[in-house]
């Protein structure tokens, strides 16, 4: 398996290289230069397996060579090992007839399931760099679960030095101090002033900078990495396995997934690219709901970030789905570094018709503000038992909506956080508190570091330059 850009400049890279490098070099993001596919039998023989073992197989493809399956199937197991339930991504049935259904992705080390690709991201990103002698800086942007998830992922792995920028005062206490409170040599917490995409467009600078980047040989964990999208196709798989196997069989599903980079969803449509049998992606927006006016309307167009309940949504520029244009424009960079270029200059762009319903026969869309989302929180644990967090219950608003209006049965609908990552909302909302599992108890306690930075492109890269030097 070889990888391209999404921008038509780069080609024949190997998965080491993407993994490494992050970002191509004419600024877009990689993708297999073309998908595997997966038979109904491949398919078939996942039911009953280990999440692991599902997880090494549905990667296999996308590895080229960069590691034997044998080790990489061990890699799995010891990735998820740790994981605190036994089906690491446990599924749980929401109605009677069980057309809806929730997966549950936070039961990794930082509680969000973004752990289900990082910690294992971490991992190959120290096979390859001991393979090859060599040390890389990590720098990335994070609206709250990614810093963490990412911290957690490559604390006191000594081929990697991390640094990881937040929006300061945007995040929440118990996503901050999951960053802040690692006490590893390796990891720098930079509070800068700003918003996300602020952050997220220092970080896509200090890539694009040709020196800098090669001087520190910079890498990413953005949800831009390509690994981290392989690593989720895994619980697409899994999901789509047992619920199967409850209704009798192999069966076509849909998810419902709370999105912001659309990162997660996208590893949703790469599943049925393999060939897994997936009638819609539904996509659930909160108020900075861009993707959901882009359905309608087949214009990107940028406003201004709006702070929700759920600040891992709180994002304007969903940098994945570059990805998914790139399929939709027939995998044609040129066309796709056109329409970027002018989304960077202008804030906005347009797609044709062919592509827009393209993209409707598979993906629909639904918004909701803050008093939804805990009206759903709370009707969700009415009917229940199950808190949500605000992430979770926009995935699931969204899940009953499109099941209302547009049918596919059974959706399973994608639960991103725990509910002790957002305690105040969840309270607010359902009434009670939602702890923190054994291992984070006594976070509030902890002594934090973190250094405070300018929204300013210099400051942070002297930052980095100074730690290094
Ligand atoms: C990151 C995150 C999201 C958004 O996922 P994308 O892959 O960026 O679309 C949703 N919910 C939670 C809890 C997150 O941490």
């Amino acid at each position: 398996m070889k990888y391209i850009s999404s921008r038509g400049e780069a080609s024949g890279l190997s998965f080491d290289d993407v993994l490494l490098a992050g970002l191509a070099r004419d600024g877009g993001l990689f993708v297999p230069q073309s998908w595997p596919r997966f038979s109904k039998d491949d398919i078939r023989a996942l039911e009953g397996l280990s999440y692991a073992d599902v997880a090494a197989r549905v990667m296999a493809p996308y590895l080229g060579g960069c590691m034997d399956g044998d080790d990489f199937a061990a890699m799995t197991a010891e990735t998820y090992k740790d994981f605190d339930h036994p089906d690491v991504a446990p599924l749980k049935k929401l109605d009677e007839k069980g057309d809806l259904w929730l997966m549950e992705l936070f039961h990794g080390p930082t509680l969000a399931f973004k752990d289900y690709a990082l910690q294992l991201v971490g991992r190959l990103f120290d096979h390859v760099l001991k393979k090859r002698g060599q040390r890389l800086t990590i720098v990335g942007a994070t609206s709250g679960d990614t810093g963490s998830a990412a911290i957690e992922a490559c604390r006191d792995r000594d081929s990697l030095e991390v640094f990881i920028l937040h929006p300061k005062g945007r995040v929440s206490d118990v996503q901050r101090r999951q960053m802040t409170c690692v006490a590893s040599a390796n990891i720098h917490n930079l509070a800068v002033e700003g918003n996300f995409d602020d952050c997220q467009n220092m970080v896509k600078a200090l890539f694009n900078d040709e020196v800098f980047r090669d001087r520190y040989n910079l890498g990413a964990v953005n949800s831009i990495n390509w690994a981290r999208i392989m690593a989720q196709i895994a619980y697409y798989f899994v999901a789509a396995a047992k619920v199967g196997a409850a209704r009798g069989g192999v069966t076509p599903v849909s998810f419902a997934v709370p999105t912001g980079n659309f990162g997660n969803i996208f590893a949703g449509y790469a599943a049925r690219e393999m060939g897994l049998e997936i009638n819609r992606l539904v996509i659930g927006s909160n108020r900075n709901d861009i993707l959901y006016r882009f359905i309608q309307t087949g214009k990107m167009e940028t406003s201004a970030v709006r702070p929700t309940l759920s600040p891992s949504m709180d994002i304007q520029i969903s940098s994945n789905f570059e990805r998914l244009l790139f399929d939709l424009l027939g995998r044609d960079g040129a066309k796709v570094t056109a329409l970027m270029k002018q989304f960077a200059e202008t804030g906005r762009f347009e797609v044709e018709k062919e592509p827009l319903n393209a993209l409707r026969a598979l993906f629909t869309g639904y918004r909701f503000g803050d008093q939804e989302t805990k009206a759903e929180i709370k009707a969700v644990y009415e009917e229940t038992g199950a808190l949500l967090d605000p992430h979770s219950a926009v995935g699931a608003a969204a899940a009953k909506a499109a099941l209302k209006k547009e049918g596919g049965a059974p959706m399973i609908a994608l639960a991103t956080a725990h509910p002790a990552k957002f305690p105040d909302a969840v309270e607010e909302a359902a009434g009670i508190r939602p702890g923190l599992p054994p291992h984070l108890a006594d976070l509030l306690e902890r002594e934090e570091r973190f250094d405070d930075l300018p929204n300013d492109l210099d400051a942070i890269r002297g930052y980095i330059s100074g730690k290094l030097a």
